[in-house]
């Protein structure tokens, strides 16, 4: 394994800072030391990423294709060496980590349909009409196209689908942007191997060394440093609102800002409406149990929050809600900081004077598991205790009891930008709740009938992205083919001659691609 950072294809490691990474099960560092990437090291990787984007951000959707179905296929021939580092520095069981590498090598093949279609890329012509009166109309031609190297933060609760060739990178390479991965502390040995596969697929496929680097140490020097260089024109992150908003301020304070995605958490409120409670109770009660304590709880959608309103099967739902809490089993959570941020921010909860526990699996042990957790709190006093409204994460959820309806049109406004928002209801339920509906529809990314908010799926028509505070910018998604579009913008191309048109505007439609032109869409 190469522990030195991974700069334009080639190993560096010329600083004298390391750092390790941890096997939280057993709670030890693992043996290899990961070298801190130097300021000299930043400044090449980020200036071959420039060079490599002059040329790279001009390949045809097919190379660029066949780039992103090499890497896939570069992690999938890392085989079980890969798997099994990623059970160790990250404590997650083995079906759930061969799990994330389909996800991760199915949304490569996914953005790979994608740039071979080609349509994405929103290809406008306006022909000219000089006969037109008043006054004559010139040629204007517009397409998307990439903005430039992009700073991407691997994420700790995803080692592969949200971190070094996960989700920002794939969509990032796909608009035609090199990117610049930090690796997350809490998996190093992951990021080394998932590297060393991308840098694989840059040599196969004959690119330059740039497309792709690798860095490792601190966000708050390396991180920082990445997010201020002035040819880096754009940074996707998962994590905390803290470490998310301290990029989003970096970025802004540059000479010329630049847009930082920053997916940073959210409470995904579940609402499960009278009538189903009445009839259903007992399985959703089990539905949501399975969903909190899923992964740890360790998802970004996880359901933070389940609210009801009084009324008949009450009472049955929350003894239900608490045997399914009792049976849960405890899983190791991802380090150390995450686990003791989750006993400390369900302590917090539980400790409000207004809430009440109804179950909670915590012990004295020193293992750094998630033991389940779930209290009780009125309508009202939810709404007016801004503590009971932060993302506790692990698998605890806060019941939320309203007296009526308005109660429940209460919490809705009362809730902060959502990645989702979850109704369980009869369709009687439904129809009797159109506020509820719209209240909700306005603060969040997501909006899901009878499902629970875990499990999100890669696809076109995903939005993961809710209003703020759930991302630093509602208006794009990290999950799905439509998160390319962060890292692209319009470009007007008016008067241009055909030789210096792209393939996409050039007359003739040489990609067969759909275009609007003159209005209309085609393919002429
Ligand atoms: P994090 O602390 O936000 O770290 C994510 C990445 O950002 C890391 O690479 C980190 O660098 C960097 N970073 C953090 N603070 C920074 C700062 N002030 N300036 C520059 N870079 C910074 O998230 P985490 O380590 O994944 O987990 C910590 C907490 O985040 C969790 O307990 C949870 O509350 C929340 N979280 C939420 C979600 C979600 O989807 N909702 C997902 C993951 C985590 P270092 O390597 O130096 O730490």
């Amino acid at each position: 394994m190469i522990t030195d950072n991974l700069i334009a294809g080639n190993p560096s490691g010329i600083g004298a800072e390391t750092i390790k990474a941890v096997d939280p099960a057993k709670r030890t560092q693992t043996s290899e030391l990961f070298k801190c990437a130097t300021e000299d090291e930043l400044n090449t990787a980020v200036q071959e990423a420039y060079n490599a984007w002059l040329t790279y951000k001009n390949l045809s959707g097919s190379k660029k294709a066949q780039f992103l179905r090499t890497i896939a296929d570069e992690i999938e021939a890392l085989g079980d060496t890969l798997v099994q580092r990623v059970m160790i520095e990250s404590g997650l069981p083995e079906g759930r980590v061969v799990g994330e590498r389909g996800r991760t090598c199915g949304q490569l093949r996914l953005f790979a349909e994608l740039l071979e279609e080609g349509s994405w890329v929103e290809a406008r012509v306006d022909e000219a009409m000089p006969d037109r009166t008043p006054l004559p109309r010139v040629d204007i031609r517009k397409m998307l196209q990439s903005t430039g190297p992009v700073a991407v933060f691997a994420a700790s609760n995803f080692p592969l689908a949200f971190s070094t060739a996960g989700g920002d990178t794939a969509s990032a390479l796909a608009a035609g942007s090199p990117v610049i991965v930090k690796a997350h502390s809490s998996h190093l040995g992951t990021n080394a191997l998932v590297a060393e596969a991308i840098t694989k697929a840059v040599k196969k496929c004959g690119l330059p060394g740039g497309v792709f680097s690798s860095v490792q140490g601190s966000g708050r020097t390396v991180g920082k440093k990445l997010v201020k260089h002035p040819l880096i024109k754009a940074v996707g992150f998962t994590g905390s609102y803290t470490g998310g908003m301290a990029l989003v301020k970096a970025a802004n304070e540059r000479k010329e800002p630049i847009p930082v995605y920053a997916e940073m958490g959210s409470i995904n409120p579940v609402f499960v409406l009278n009538q189903k409670i009445k009839t259903e109770g007992k399985a959703i009660a089990a539905q949501i149990a399975g969903s909190v304590n899923l992964g740890a709880g360790q998802f970004c959608t996880n359901p933070g929050l389940t609210i009801v309103e009084k009324g008949e099967g009450l009472k049955e739902f929350m003894e239900a809600l608490t045997e399914e809490f009792a049976k849960l089993d405890a899983a190791t959570m991802l380090n150390e900081t995450i686990h003791s941020a989750y006993v400390n921010g369900k302590k917090e909860c539980v400790d409000q004077a207004e809430v009440s526990l109804l179950f909670d699996a915590e012990s004295n042990d020193d293992s750094w598991k998630g033991r389940p957790g779930i209290a009780q709190v009125s309508a009202k006093d939810f709404i007016k205790n801004n503590t009971l409204h932060q993302e506790v994460f692990g698998p605890f959820t806060l019941l939320v009891v309203c007296e009526n309806k308005e109660e429940l049109n209460e919490v809705t406004r009362a809730l902060e930008g959502q990645l989702t928002g979850s109704i369980l209801g009869t369709e009687d339920d439904l129809n009797n709740n159109p506020t509820l509906i719209e209240n909700l529809s306005q603060r969040v990314g997501r909006l899901i009938f009878n499902g629970v908010p875990t499990g999100v799926e890669v696809c076109h028509a995903m939005h993961h992205g809710g209003p703020f505070p759930s991302t630093s910018n509602g208006m794009y998604t990290s999950v799905g083919t439509d998160a390319i579009k962060r890292f692209v913008r319009p470009l007007s191309f008016q008067n241009a001659p055909q030789s210096i048109l792209p393939d996409a505007l050039k007359d003739g439609n040489p990609l067969n691609i759909w275009r609007k032109v003159n209005g209309l869409t085609t393919k002429e």
